[in-house]
């Protein structure tokens, strides 16, 4: 018997194409009346038509939503939402424009409505990462948590190959790490297989074909299974590298996850050798490590931190930094052996054995 806590979030998630006319009906659900609508500044033209579409139930747009949620805007946008008197916010993109409504509900209580158009999986989590300069701060709470997900496939046809690519791993980092998770349950590792096997099949059909509506709708549902993995367990060395990495040197978050996930998966395997399994069938691959690896290559994402922009005098102060606290993680951590694994995502070595502790040339 294996003994485990799970805790199911109050969310509610509506999903089909064209749900986003649903957004009038679930302002008024929430019993608000006038609404801050958020994106990014490419999202802009998305921001305004559901400004349109809601008509006087919207307060206004504010269109400067940012990576990693940067203070100074999050203190823009909470005091554009008190001068308009929003009550709630609704944000349409990515993990970048939910990030800012997270922030401002934390700020304003306000209820949060999002319409997710990336595979991040934020919109699912009561986690929120932001930054003061350089600085990096990442807290949990029920405030941040999105009371309404409306996922609209339809929103997601204009997200390009390359993003579809990177953000798709970005979430079966989620999943893969959900599995071995210190404190995984039953029901999220039933969620991480199925997600991890949807992205495994609709990714590489999406890189060739876009706009194919049933490769889209699976992305999206698996999307959101990995940002419940995401919220209902902790993460381990994968995400610490990529935190690491963003935050001392800057990398593109999604990419700097596609590059890392199949070393850090090669990494725990030998501690993690059945759920390792569970994720290599999801995957159709012999190795869950080069399976990871391959899908990538296979999706033209990047597979070399110096693809990145890393430079390999960097990797000394990555390893140090990613060991210096510790945290659960099925494979103990040892300094040198995540040096190894940064030198071999450094120059994009393909994880070659089912112990992970052997590699090749691509
Ligand atoms: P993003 O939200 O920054 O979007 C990337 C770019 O793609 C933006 O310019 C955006 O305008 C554009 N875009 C998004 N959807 C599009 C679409 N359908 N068509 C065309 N363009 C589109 O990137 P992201 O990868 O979604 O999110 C990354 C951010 O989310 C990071 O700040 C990360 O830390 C955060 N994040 C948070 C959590 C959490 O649980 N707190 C989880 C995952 C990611």
């Amino acid at each position: 018997m294996t003994p485990f806590v799970y805790m199911a979030p109050a969310a509610r998630v509506v999903f089909g194409s064209g749900t986003r006319a649903a957004l009038a009906d679930e302002i008024r659900t929430l019993a608000c009346r006038r609404a801050l609508i958020l994106s990014t500044p490419p999202q802009r033209s998305d921001a305004d038509q559901l400004a349109s579409d809601i008509g006087a139930l919207a307060a206004g747009v504010f269109t400067e939503a940012a990576m990693h949620t940067p203070l100074e805007i999050t203190e823009r946008a909470v005091a554009h939402a008190r001068a308009l008197a929003s009550d709630c916010v609704v944000a349409i993109g990515g993990g970048s424009s939910v990030g800012l409504a997270k922030a401002i509900a934390l700020n304003t209580d306000q209820p949060q409505i999002v319409l997710p158009t990336t595979y991040a999986g934020s919109e699912a989590t009561s986690i929120l990462g932001q930054t003061a300069g350089k600085e990096k701060r990442t807290l949990r709470s029920p405030k941040v948590q999105p009371e309404v997900i409306i996922y609209d496939v339809d929103l997601t046809l204009t997200l390009p190959v390359h993003q579809t690519a990177v953000s798709g791993m970005n979430a079966i980092a989620h999943a893969i790490e959900a599995l071995y998770a210190q404190d995984r349950n039953p029901v999220i590792s039933i969620l991480a297989e199925e997600a991890i096997r949807c992205f495994a099949k609709s990714l590489p059909t999406l890189v060739a074909s876009p706009g194919d509506r049933q490769a889209r709708s699976d992305a999206l549902y698996a999307a959101w299974l990995c940002g419940c993995c995401l919220n209902a367990v902790s993460m381990g060395l994968h995400h610490k590298l990529c935190h690491t990495l963003g935050g001392m040197f800057d990398l593109p978050h999604a990419e700097t996850h596609a590059v890392i996930l199949p070393h850090a998966t090669a990494y725990n395997t030998p501690a993690a050798q059945e759920v390792m399994q569970r994720a290599a069938g999801a995957l159709g691959a012999g190795d869950a490590a080069a399976g990871l690896f391959d899908l990538a290559t296979r999706l033209g994402a990047p597979t070399t931190l110096s693809a990145l922009g890393l430079k390999e005098t960097d990797l000394d102060a990555a390893a140090a930094a990613a060991v210096r606290t510790p945290y659960p993680n099925p494979r103990p951590l040892s300094l040198l052996a995540v040096r190894d694994l940064l030198e071999n995502a450094f120059q994009g070595l393909r994880p070659a054995s089912n112990l992970g502790s052997e590699t090749h040339h691509a």
